[in-house]
């Protein structure tokens, strides 16, 4: 069976940033980049503009992105096998990781998996998916076809309430979706969100479909208590429904936070397993940016080569 220094599990920003650092560090790091666990080349691959990458002051495709971040973890040594990892084996060393196809023992391990943002599955929101629908305000809200529109937020959380008050900087008015009486934000959000001029929330509702040409023109909400439909113009929908983190190939060996999210300690990749180390939006829920990511990377590569090296393994 293949051994080597280290495995890095994941595809995008975090998993290949921490393939450049490694494979720079001679630590010959092999990558499972998945195949049908998400998108391969992670999230950015399923937007078009991202405008807020540093040193790209035109902007780039989220896939010209990842491609470019491939290839650079190529240019210095990095093995890409394009296969899931179904298990992992972490209760004694060298770690055990199964793909599909390729078992590899290794000393170090990074996990970078990345987290899938909830769509909801509604008629019109595949049609109109980037052309109007999107699952993150922060990233895409800026975006010309959004400005002086009505846009319309779904969710009620915390990140829905942020999203809503983020994207009245652009929208003509944010409407906030929520299917129940009371928002899930916290106090101080929740009330930031009632009091803005430009934010109506929209209680009791939920959405029922997406309508228009090229882009999106309309939604369609549903008031739950009286079960009316209504038609209203739309600019642009954003999920706000929560992320699933892509951690359930762990099989519970790596402790979680209560959100699912990998635990790690404060200030550094490490997990509660010795040279097991996580980077990116596997572990954080709070800013999942591509440029986050890939510093998250970068401290995960930083960290798994001090291990290896104080352990003899280099
Ligand atoms: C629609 C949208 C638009 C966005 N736009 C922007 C933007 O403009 N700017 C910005 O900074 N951020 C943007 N983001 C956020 C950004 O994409 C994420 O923060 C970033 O991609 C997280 O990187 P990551 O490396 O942690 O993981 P991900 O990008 O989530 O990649 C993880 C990948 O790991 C692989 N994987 C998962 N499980 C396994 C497994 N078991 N085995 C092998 N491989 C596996 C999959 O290929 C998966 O896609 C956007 C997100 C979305 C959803």
């Amino acid at each position: 069976m293949k051994r080597t220094k280290l495995v890095i599990i994941g595809s995008g920003p975090a998993a290949l940033t921490a393939a450049i650092y490694a494979a720079r560090a001679n630590l010959e790091p092999i990558i499972f980049e998945g195949f049908s666990s998400g998108p391969v080349g992670g999230q950015l691959m399923t937007t078009t503009e991202v405008e807020n990458f540093p040193g790209f002051p035109e902007g780039i495709t989220g896939p010209e992105l990842m491609e470019r971040m491939r290839k650079q973890a190529l240019r210095f040594g990095t093995e890409i096998l394009t296969e899931d990892v179904i298990a992992v084996e972490l209760e004694k060393k060298p770690f055990m990781i199964k793909g599909r196809r390729t078992s590899i023992q290794a000393d170090a391990l990074i996990i970078a998996t990345g987290a899938t943002a909830r769509r909801l599955d509604v008629p019109g929101s595949k049609e109109f998916w980037q052309k109007g629908v999107t699952a993150c305000a922060v990233c895409d809200g800026a975006a010309p076809i959004f400005h002086n529109q009505d846009l319309y937020v779904i969710g009620g959380g915390d990140t829905a309430v942020e999203e809503a008050i983020f994207l009245t900087k652009y929208g003509k008015k944010v409407f906030l979706v929520h299917r129940r009486e009371e928002l899930r934000a916290s106090e101080i959000m929740a009330d930031r969100v009632k009091k803005h001029p430009k934010i109506e929330i929209l209680w009791n509702h939920e959405l029922v479909r997406i309508e228009g040409d090229t882009v999106v023109r309309k939604v369609v909400l549903k008031n739950v208590k009286t079960h009316q439909e209504s038609t209203f113009l739309a600019g642009g929908v954003f999920f706000a429904i929560g992320h699933d983190p892509n951690t359930k190939f762990l099989g519970g060996q790596l402790k979680l936070k209560e959100n699912q999210y990998i635990h790690v300690d404060l200030e550094s990749s490490k997990t509660n397993i010795e040279g097991v180390f996580a980077a990116g939006d596997v572990h954080d829920h709070m800013y999942r940016q591509a440029i986050t990511a890939a510093g998250f990377g970068c401290m995960a590569a930083m960290d798994a080569e001090k291990w290896l090296s104080e352990k003899g393994h280099l």
